[in-house]
C-alpha cells in the first residue's frame, strides 16, 4: 500500500512495519488501518508480534521499517504528541496498593495536569465509586483491571491499547469488561487490543486481524473470517428426536429438508458455522491455545 492521504476516520495506520531484534524478526512488514471508534482485535500466538506492534504504536519502540501512524501522526517523529493520544494498559502495570482506588487516580490526575475531581467521575465510570474509598489492596482482579482502565483514560486518550485485558478474570468480571469497552467505543475511543481468547475477539471486537510470526495472514470482521472457513452445513433435530446433518449446497439434503418441512417434522435447525478458532488455524496453520503455542522450537 503507497502513503496515501491519511483517511480522517483512521485511527490507526501502519504501513510495511518491520522490527528485527538482532536476528529475531518480530514484525515481518504488516499493513493494517483502524477506524476511529473500532474495537480491533489483534490475535497471535506467543512470540507473533503483538506487544511489539503495541509498543511501537505507543512511541515505545522503534521501528526497523515502515510507518505507524496514529490520527495522522507518526509515532516515531511525533512520539511525544502520539503519546498524548494514546494510553494503555497492560499485564505488568502496578498500583499503589496502600492507597485508595481515588488515590490513585488523583495521583494520575496530578500527573497530567487535570482536576482532581476527575478521578470521581472517572471511578463511577468504571462502577468503582463506592470501592473507590477502599485500599487497592482490597481489591479483586476484576476491579484492579477496571481501575487499570480508569487510570489510563486520565488523560482521555483517543486510542486505547490492552494487552490481554480480560486475562485471568472471571465470566462475570469479563462481560462488565467487555461492556466498559463497548462503551468507551460508543463514546469514541478506538480500542486495539491483543487476546488469546477466540470467543473473547469474536464477541468483542469489530475487526479482528490474526498475527502470525510477524504478519499479518487475516484481517476482518468476525463473522466474515468465519463463514470463510466454517462448514456450510446444519443440523436439524426432528419430531421423533433424530437429528440430521445436512449439506447447504447438497441438492438432495436440501430436498430432503424440504420435505421434513413440508410434513412438520422439523423442530430446530442448527447453523455449523465455522468459529473464529476454525478461521484461525486455516489462516496461521496451528490453533492458537495450541500446547506447543509458547515454544520457539515449535516450527515444522
Ligand atoms: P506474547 O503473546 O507472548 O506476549 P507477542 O505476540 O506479544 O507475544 P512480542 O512480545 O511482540 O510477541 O515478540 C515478538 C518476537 O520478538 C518474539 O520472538 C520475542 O522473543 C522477540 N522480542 C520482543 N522483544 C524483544 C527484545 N526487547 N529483545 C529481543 N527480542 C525481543
Amino acid at each position: 500500500m503507497e502513503a496515501s492521504a491519511v483517511d480522517e476516520a483512521d485511527a490507526i495506520e501502519v504501513t510495511g512495519l518491520a522490527k528485527r531484534y538482532g536476528a529475531v524478526v518480530a514484525l515481518d512488514g504488516i499493513n493494517l488501518a483502524v477506524r476511529s471508534g473500532e474495537v480491533f482485535g489483534l490475535l497471535g500466538h506467543n512470540g507473533a508480534g503483538k506487544t511489539t506492534t503495541i509498543r511501537i504504536l505507543t512511541g515505545r519502540t522503534r521501528p526497523t521499517a515502515g510507518t505507524a501512524r496514529v490520527h495522522g501522526l507518526d509515532a516515531v517523529a511525533d512520539r511525544e504528541a502520539v503519546r498524548r493520544l494514546v494510553n494503555l494498559v497492560f499485564e505488568d502495570q502496578n498500583l499503589y496498593e496502600r492507597l485508595t482506588g481515588r488515590e490513585n487516580l488523583r495521583v494520575f490526575c496530578r500527573l497530567y495536569g487535570v482536576p482532581l475531581d476527575r478521578a470521581d467521575a472517572l471511578l463511577e465510570s468504571v462502577d468503582l465509586a463506592e470501592a473507590g474509598r477502599r485500599k487497592v489492596k482490597t481489591y479483586s482482579t476484576g476491579m484492579r483491571q477496571r481501575l487499570l482502565i480508569a487510570r489510563s483514560l486520565v488523560n482521555q486518550p483517543r486510542v486505547l491499547f490492552l494487552d490481554e485485558p480480560t486475562r485471568g478474570l472471571d465470566p462475570v468480571s469479563t462481560r462488565t469488561l467487555h461492556d466498559l469497552l463497548r462503551g468507551l467505543a460508543a463514546d469514541g475511543t478506538t480500542i486495539f487490543l491483543t487476546t488469546h481468547d477466540m470467543l473473547e475477539a469474536d464477541v468483542l471486537c469489530d475487526r479482528v486481524a490474526f498475527l502470525s510470526e510477524g504478519r499479518v495472514v487475516a484481517l476482518d470482521v468476525p463473522r466474515e473470517l468465519k463463514l470463510r472457513f466454517g462448514e456450510r452445513r446444519a443440523r436439524v433435530l426432528l419430531s421423533s428426536r433424530v437429528e440430521h446433518v445436512i449439506a447447504l449446497d447438497d441438492a438432495d439434503d436440501a430436498a430432503r429438508l424440504e420435505a421434513w418441512m413440508g410434513s412438520g417434522q422439523v423442530l430446530a435447525v442448527h447453523s455449523l458455522e465455522g468459529t473464529l478458532a476454525d478461521a484461525f488455524v486455516a489462516f496461521a496453520g496451528r490453533p492458537l491455545d495450541h500446547p506447543g503455542s509458547g515454544s520457539d522450537g515449535d516450527g515444522a
